[in-house]
């Protein structure tokens, strides 16, 4: 039997459920039962019945989903797939910066740490940063970890944004550079470019629209151009492709590749729901205080 008929009867003898991330590789994509953004995939852990949640994704995001489903069993299909931005900002740096700005609230990406997310007034995704941040009661933010997610919001939002840490940064959106685009441009000339927010500002500067991946798919969707260039983790082409295959995606840059979105096959999801392995384990003090700026994002939203 092939490993992805295995993989979906599994699912079906243990009763759970496989969320992916658009930046998973096509076969892990195929093989899941929902496929999409930080956002979508918080929500969907929200709403799950099944007993045992199976991500395809980066810790913070299988933490999220034990954050939601404390009685849920959450597995992380790939050992050490970790997010190198999350792992940016510490909570003593970010306890410290509280302490310097004590009237300032706390906007935290989704791409953080439970331990950090515990000392935040609300969470952000990149499709939501800005209407949270405008939801804030103070006139100044701190905002972290994500240095061109804070800029893009500072832009648009009528706050004051404090990145926090000064520079940190998803290092697969820093290195798609403007040549990459415009080379892109020359390539494609009759191609929109959309961005993501967490690309450089310059990049940002000459995009036809910004979005998160939940974002460039309805653009994508709307819009009458046929042809899209991407700015983001390349495999979020194949998940717009098959979406919508009658427009045609080109990556940015094509070297843009996460690697540990790329440590999950579908052999580390077949091993994962049959023998349970890499469990999300969080303290129960964490659990109850990191929930509460997850929660607060999903009900301003
Ligand atoms: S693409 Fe960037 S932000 Fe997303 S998981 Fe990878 S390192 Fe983290």
């Amino acid at each position: 039997m092939r490993l992805h008929e295995e993989i979906r009867e599994l699912c079906g003898q243990k009763d759970a459920v496989i969320l992916a991330h658009n930046y998973q590789i096509p076969a892990v994509q195929d093989a899941a039962d929902f496929v999409g953004d930080s956002l979508e995939l918080a929500r969907k852990a929200q709403n799950t019945d099944a007993r045992m949640i199976v991500f395809a994704g980066v810790d913070f995001m299988a933490e999220t989903a034990k954050l939601l489903n404390p009685q849920k069993k959450v597995l992380l299909a790939a050992k050490g797939a970790y997010c190198r931005m999350a792992n940016m900002l510490l909570p003593e740096k970010l306890a410290g910066a509280k302490k310097k700005h004590p009237d300032a609230s706390v906007v935290l990406y989704v791409n953080s740490s439970a331990e950090c997310k515990a000392l935040a007034d609300c969470c952000c995704t990149s499709a939501n940063a800005e209407k949270i941040v405008n939801a804030m009661p103070s006139d100044t933010v701190l905002f972290g970890p994500d240095k061109n997610l804070a800029v893009f919001v500072s832009k648009r939002a009528n706050k004051k944004i404090l990145p926090v840490p000064a520079d940190g940064f998803c290092y697969v959106h820093k290195f798609i550079f403007l040549k990459d685009v415009l080379q892109a441009k020359r390539l494609h000339p009759n191609a929109l470019f959309i961005a993501h927010p967490e690309c450089n500002p310059d990049v940002q500067e000459i995009a036809d629209a910004i979005g998160s991946t939940s974002q460039m798919l309805k653009i994508a969707q709307q819009s009458d151009a046929k042809e899209f260039i991407i700015g983001t983790e390349r495999d979020m082409v194949y998940r717009l492709q098959k979406d919508l295959p009658d427009k045609k995606f080109y990556p940015a840059c094509s070297t843009a590749v996460c690697r540990s979105m790329k440590k999950t096959s579908l052999v580390e999801v077949h091993s994962a729901l049959k023998n349970e392995t890499f469990e999300v384990k969080l303290g129960e003090g964490i659990i109850e205080k990191a929930r509460k700026p997850i929660e607060k994002m999903l009900s301003i939203t």
